[in-house]
């Protein structure tokens, strides 16, 4: 891949041809959308603009600015980073490499948590490992009332997590801990709570080498990195999670294909929740599974 500037990219759409092969050759699948997306960003114009100020010539820092996108996308960093953006549950969040980028099979976990119905004014929710913020500020903006408590380890991924709050209307629905699972909690004296939700890291330490460039090169690996089975801090969560839930209070974890059922019996056998209930994925995955706590 040649990032430098072919002979004729004078012109916003001679920049676009040009943008396109680059993708397309460094194997971006989506590389005609992508460059769109991404030109439209370093020329500070809306899609349609592209065709239609094709003609346009552009200037020196115009040109530099997209052939430093196109090249970082080539590199295989991830779209939504490049853009700063990812949607989720139809908010824009804003994404650093600071946070998981949020996935479309986390918006499940946030579905179940509105469709429970239990949760009055003044019910807390608990986001662990909330990294973008992504599912504590979307249960904040359609539940205003219950009270959120957020905890990451990360002070760079909960920085983004509040500028994402701010930006939607709910910073001050939300309160921020730093500190490792449940630990924060103890420290802020809140006791048993309604609800602990959380995407916690899920890969097992084998599988990382195989993940795709944008994940393994990219993405925090504390986010997504659990250990050598994938499933330490669902086991982790379940033990940890139990002194803090009211009896019937529930612990509503996503997990990665084919290990709901490997949870499922480790709660089981460590005792304590029951009955437990499995959550689908539109592909048919169990993804979340909901461990409510025996009174
Ligand atoms: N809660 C965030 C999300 O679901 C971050 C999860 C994580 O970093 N493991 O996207």
């Amino acid at each position: 891949m040649s990032a430098r500037a072919p002979a004729d990219a004078k012109t916003v759409g001679s920049l676009a041809g040009w943008a396109r092969t680059v993708l397309w050759d460094a194997g971006i699948e989506n590389a005609v959308q992508e460059a769109q997306w991404l030109l439209a960003q370093a020329l500070g114009l809306r899609s349609h603009e592209l065709a239609t100020g094709a003609e346009r010539p552009l200037s020196s820092a115009e040109w530099s600015r997209a052939r430093s996108l196109i090249a970082r996308r080539a590199a295989r960093e991830p779209l939504q980073y490049l853009l700063g953006m990812q949607e989720f549950c139809g908010l824009d969040f804003q994404v650093t490499p600071a946070v998981l980028i949020p996935r479309l099979e986390t918006e499940l976990l946030v579905q179940e948590v509105i469709r429970l119905g239990t949760l009055r004014p003044g019910s807390i929710v608990v986001d662990v490992g909330t990294g973008s913020g992504c599912v504590a500020v979307t249960v904040a903006t359609i539940l205003p009332d219950v009270r959120i408590v957020a905890v990451d380890r990360s002070p760079a991924a909960l920085a983004v997590a509040r500028a994402n709050a701010a930006k939607h209307g709910v910073a001050d629905k939300i309160e921020w801990l730093e500190g490792d699972l449940l630990a924060p909690l103890s420290e802020k004296g809140i006791g048993r709570v309604d609800v602990i939700v959380s995407n916690p890291p899920y890969i097992a330490e084998a599988d990382w080498a195989g993940l795709q460039p944008e994940i393994r090169l990219f993405e925090p690996r504390m986010a997504l990195v659990s250990g050598p089975q994938g499933t330490e801090l669902h086991e982790r969560l379940l033990r940890e999670a139990q002194p803090f839930l009211l009896a019937g209070g529930l612990l509503m974890m996503e997990a990665g294909q084919g290990q709901a059922s490997v949870v499922r019996r480790i709660a089981e056998r460590a005792g304590g929740y029951g009955p437990l209930r499995t959550v689908e994925d539109a592909a048919g995955i169990e993804r979340i599974l909901i461990a409510p706590r025996l009174g």
